[in-house]
């Protein structure tokens, strides 16, 4: 069955900037060699940290699993390479909203040597879809466009819905980042086979790979392999060149013209939004088993001798991938973890890379920033936001820290993309504001529904340990009555195993 068709929707506001990607795309993805250290965090996801598993001093293999997560809350990290376990400790990290995290560290051992998996790989098509979100969950698979929510959890909630469309998302629009266009353009294979194994877990028929329509080259290749494979379930879709058409509610107008309610998600316009890079995982670590252990990330800017693409392994640090694309400039200023847009400065080039980094990019000196002066409430940042708020009074509500209004006016919906500041005349910071006061308002909510969990689980213990105080309770009293019947040293005997028990407990 083909995959049924639709007029483009429009993005409302958004801007056209200067791409910026031709210096990272003049030559394919290079590999940086395996280092002497991986540092590797236990959290690479949205959700709960995961749990080391390994020992100081242990010797692990590659693709081994050394930190697990208790459920499809959180992603299971593996060993990058082979080689002892030599710390698990703070150390610094390029996250959103804080600074050092738990670290495994293994000093690799050169020999790169992968684990042997006894576990029987069976063919994705044959495995029902609970059977197959499980996989991708023991793979470590999380959103590789940057959000990094664990991909297994996310297809659940999908099967929750009525989901009717898949939409690969190749957008890639924010300027100088262009991993995923590297990847679409050799790694075509993989990007299909993705799409087939999450269009199986969905079990749908339908979808759509969106691709900016400056990327001639991709959108080529990837006509090529579909071509070959020959699946009319899967249709490529050209998306204009505007940012931030590749933002996840934004490209769902584009592509089906149907729009995400406030507050809602994809799947409630029966769609389901997955980085073209997850999907590479997904085929990768389905067919030839190897989990989520390296990723393709940019290594670009002014600032950077030659800006290449790269694919490193998971925990290599900024440091070292800057080295191997041949070191800073004379004039390197500012290290920025992702794109010039979203992306997060950073001070130290000891940070390594991890599943969220999509890009290195190192800024020359640029003009200082331009004081802030009052709004003058021109009305060019509700302009351009492609979610429709008002950030002039979303700035103010920020600053007020009037939570009920900032809700009222869609803080949640902001998707932090940067078009308001970058039109202000007044120079106004409204995009970290915003930034700012989310982060504020998730972790009282994640806050509050770990307690909730904690709840849960004290509440499941004290049930069950209860239910086994009354089972004891009731078998004592049955053996009593049974004594009772055979006389007095019957009783003793019972009152011995009993005390026996009581100090084994
Ligand atoms: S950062 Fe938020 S408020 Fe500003 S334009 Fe983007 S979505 Fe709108
Ligand atoms: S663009 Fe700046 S000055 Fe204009 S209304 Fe928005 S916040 Fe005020």
């Amino acid at each position: 069955m083909s995959a049924p068709t639709y007029d483009l929707g429009k993005l409302h506001g958004g801007l056209r900037l200067q791409a910026h990607k031709q210096m990272s795309t003049a030559e394919p993805i290079r590999q940086v060699p395996v280092p002497a250290q991986l540092i590797l965090p236990i959290t690479q996801h949205a959700g709960d940290p995961a749990q080391p598993v390994v020992d100081i001093g242990e010797h692990v293999l590659k693709g081994q699993l050394i930190a697990k997560c208790e459920d499809a809350l959180g992603a299971p990290v593996h060993a990058s390479s082979s080689g002892k376990v030599i710390a698990i400790e703070p150390w610094p990290v390029s996250r959103r909203y804080g600074e050092d995290a738990p670290c495994i560290v293994i000093e690799c051992d050169g020999e790169d040597t992968a684990i042997e998996s006894d576990e029987d790989f069976a063919a994705y098509d044959t495995l029902s879809s609970e059977a197959l979100l499980n996989r991708i969950l023991q793979g470590g698979i999380v959103g590789l466009g940057g959000a990094v929510f664990p991909t297994a959890q996310k297809l659940m909630q999908a099967n929750t819905c009525d989901i009717e469309f898949l939409i690969l998302n190749g957008v890639e629009c924010e300027p100088y980042i262009s991993c995923d266009d590297v990847l679409m353009r050799e790694h075509g294979r993989q990007v299909i086979g993705g799409a087939q194994i999450l269009m199986h877990a969905l079990s749908i028929d339908a979808c759509y790979i969106a691709v900016e329509s400056d990327k001639p080259i991709a959108i080529r290749n990837l006509a090529e392999v579909l071509g070959e494979v020959d699946d009319p379930r899967i249709v490529i879709k050209q998306v204009p060149t505007i940012y931030p058409s590749g933002g996840e509610d934004q490209l769902v107008q584009l592509v089906t013209n149907r729009e995400v309610p406030s507050g809602g998600l994809p799947g409630d316009v029966a769609c389901l939004v997955q980085n073209v890079g997850t999907a590479a995982a997904i085929h990768h670590w389905m067919v030839d088993h190897e989990p989520l252990i390296s990723r393709i990330t940019t290594v670009t800017g002014d600032g950077i001798a030659t800006p290449m693409n790269v694919e490193a392994r998971l925990g290599t640090t900024v440091e070292n991938i800057v080295k191997f694309a041949g070191g800073y400039t004379e004039n390197a200023d500012q290290l920025i973890i992702g794109g010039p847009m979203t992306g997060k400065s950073v001070t130290s080039d000891r940070v390594p890379l991890v599943k969220a980094t999509n890009c290195i990019l190192v800024m020359s000196q640029t003009a200082p920033a331009k004081p802030e002066m009052p709004c003058i409430r021109c009305g060019d940042c509700a302009a351009v936001c492609p979610v429709q708020l008002l950030p002039q009074q979303l700035f103010w509500y920020t600053c007020a820290d009037d939570e009920k209004k900032m809700r009222s006016h869609g803080l949640i919906d902001c998707i932090e993309c940067g078009c308001c500041d970058l039109i202000c005349p007044s120079h106004i910071p409204l995009t970290a504001n915003f930034r700012t006061a989310k982060a504020r308002i998730r972790e009282q909510a994640d806050e509050k529904a770990r307690a909730e969990r904690a709840r849960h689980r004290f509440e499941a213990r004290n049930d069950r340990l209860e239910r086994s105080q009354q089972q004891r309770d009731e078998e004592l009293a049955r053996q009593k009555a049974t004594a009772r019947r055979a006389g007095p040293d019957a009783i003793a005997e019972i009152l011995r195993r009993k005390q026996d028990k009581t100090d084994e407990d």
